[in-house]
């Protein structure tokens, strides 16, 4: 059984040749070309500016999940240096050239030099250049052929995206300080749970939170979401100690079962003054947008605690099977938990958390 069992799951970045009889991401979502994508979009290769050609490739990007980086870049003021006949500023591009961001010659890695890289080169020849000539841009070049899988599903993953997310899910530092300040606190409450607070309110439950130590700030969070009719999961040691506090309110419960197909578990680390991991469950909505379906304070992260961490996750989610992907850190806790908890689920590995 050791063997049947031991099955790895896809890594990440996915490798070139991916072994389709594993359980990480389905044949079906690999689309290593996307030459007629790119050709229904691209009707012309000429543009009258940066934005036209921008505008583009972004659409093209979010549809075939291609992740780009500029490989080499000369502005217009420059190249205006050298050339007789003056391109217009609008262009804003003397010349660009984008490469997708496996771009490069794997061989390099290991010169001895540790680049701050995130993706590795892998031999990836993907490019598309562009050249201002006369008042326009022009396409001189493209290869749209990846020696890799990429799709709208893994797109989420690169970097660039990421940050997107994480930018979505800042607000969540609220909940993390626990009320750091009265405005914060306050701002929490009302964007969080849609609910007007007056100040006043915030003030009274400042003096309360004040007069216990400091767990009583986070049973006040659990109070804050009963009352929002959200769902609290406590598990508590045999000493009596809390090993973890989860939560997710009836808005968030709605957000997952909108978007339940692909998760994104994320854990932050002694943000809080407690120094307890706040754990998140990300879904991505139909703006692209991350939003937290899921919340949990935790003591440590145990295989135990993981596991109760999933297990709430499941039940208060309700319909948690329709997760098809889960995307998470290489932490082999958290994934004996998604593998005990969300069995027909595939599992996704990042390596941007480290
Ligand atoms: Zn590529």
């Amino acid at each position: 059984m050791k063997s049947a069992t031991s099955a790895k799951p896809q890594e990440y970045p996915p490798n070139p040749s991916p072994d389709r009889g594993q359980d990480g991401i389905q044949a079906d979502t690999c689309t290593c070309t996307d030459t007629s994508v790119f050709k229904d979009i691209f009707s012309a290769d000429t543009f009258n500016s940066s934005e036209e050609f921008d505008d583009l490739f972004k659409k093209y990007q979010n549809q075939t999940g291609s992740v780009s980086r500029v490989k080499s870049y000369s502005s217009v003021i420059s190249e205006n240096k050298r050339r007789q006949q003056q391109i217009p500023n609008e262009l804003r591009y003397g010349s660009v050239s984008f490469v997708g961001v496996h771009y490069g010659d794997p061989k390099r890695k290991g010169l001895g030099i540790r680049q701050k890289q995130r993706y590795l080169p892998r031999g990836c020849n993907v490019l598309v250049a562009l050249s201002a000539r006369k008042n326009e841009l022009v396409i001189t070049k493209t290869n749209l052929q990846h020696n890799h899988e990429v799709s709208v599903a893994l797109q989420l993953f690169y970097n660039q995206k990421r940050r997107l997310i994480s930018k979505e899910i800042g607000d969540a530092e609220d909940v993390v300080k626990l009320y750091p300040d009265n405005k914060q606190l306050k701002s929490f409450l009302q964007g969080k749970y849609h609910k007007a607070v007056a100040m006043q309110d915030v003030r009274n439950l400042k003096r309360k939170m004040k007069s216990g130590d400091g767990m009583s700030d986070i049973g006040k969070l659990t109070e804050i979401v009963d009352a929002e009719k959200g769902k609290v999961d406590t598990t508590v040691d045999d000493g009596g100690d809390i090993q973890m506090i989860a939560f997710a309110t009836n808005e968030m419960v709605s957000m997952y079962s909108k978007y339940p197909e692909i998760i994104i578990m994320d854990g932050i680390y002694k943000i809080n003054r407690y120094n307890y991991p706040l754990y998140m469950i990300i879904v991505q909505d139909n703006l692209g947008r991350g939003r937290a379906v899921f919340y949990a304070f935790v003591r440590s992260e145990t295989a135990d605690i993981m596991l109760d961490i999933m297990s709430s996750f499941c039940r208060m989610m309700e319909n948690a099977n329709q997760t098809k992907t889960v995307m998470t850190d290489k932490d082999k806790n958290e994934i004996h938990a998604v593998r005990a908890l969300l069995p027909k689920a595939d599992l996704l590995f990042a390596s941007f958390m480290s």
